[in-house]
């Protein structure tokens, strides 16, 4: 694969490099947003990982660019900075993952290898699912809800699709992990939870009637009647 890093720290870009051209990768690295942005820009990766704090552009409004111009490549964040609002501004931004430093290089490597796959032709059955007045549409990857078209980043639609395909059946954390993420949820990780509190803001927060539900103890589940 070939995969762009950008990443200030000289250490740990080194071991970046090194780790995963290890693993048989070809990978470029780049020390600042605006190097990032024009390699970003003038080649392709199969994947991006890009770090947050970084000189001239932050990784966020890196991250925004790329997705102006490339809504397809996998793109993976690297933030110090663990809090869940954090994650959200980098979801925001347009990435699909994240991982908070310091992480371990085998996790890492789990999630380049889950976030290329998720990324690599998925063949689905019908084109159009429905629930109320939420339309996903899985050829086109888009989502509408009534009149309204909502943005959705390839992690966010992956989620809800899941849940809209279960729509009415409650999804436990360690199933939608698994299903959506391609890892065990014992990482430790809140990702899910992350992910469903930008699909609440995205979908629900501007209706009346509520189509992601909560299910204490229990997990999540997309239906129409409560
Ligand atoms: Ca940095």
């Amino acid at each position: 694969m070939k995969i762009l890093v950008v990443e200030d720290e000289a250490k740990v870009a080194e071991f970046l490099k090194k780790g995963l051209e290890e693993q048989g990768n070809f990978v470029e690295v780049a020390y600042d947003g605006f190097m990032g942005e024009k390699l970003a820009l003038r080649n392709e990766y199969d994947i991006m990982i890009l770090d947050v704090i970084l000189p001239s552009i932050n990784g966020y409004e890196l991250c925004r660019r790329i997705r102006e111009k490339n809504t397809s490549v996998p793109i993976l964040m690297l933030t110090a900075l663990g809090t869940t609002e954090d994650k959200i501004t980098g979801f925001d931004s347009g990435a699909d993952d994240y991982l908070v430093k310091p992480f371990e290089f085998e996790e890492l490597l789990a999630r380049i290898r889950a976030l290329v796959k998720r990324s690599t032709g998925v063949v689905h059955t019908s084109a159009v699912i429905k629930v109320a007045d939420l339309e996903l549409n899985i050829d086109k990857k888009t989502a509408k809800r009534g009149d309204k078209t909502i943005e959705l980043t390839a992690k966010e639609f992956a989620l809800l699709e899941f849940l809209m395909k279960n729509k009415g059946r409650v999804l436990s954390r360690a199933d939608i992990a698994e299903k959506v993420w391609d890892i065990t949820f014992d990482t430790g990780t809140n990702v899910v939870d992350v992910y469903i509190n930008i699909l609440r803001k995205k979908l629900d927060k501007d209706f009346e009637k509520k189509l992601i539900h909560t299910r204490i103890g229990m997990g999540y589940t997309v239906d129409d009647n409560n």
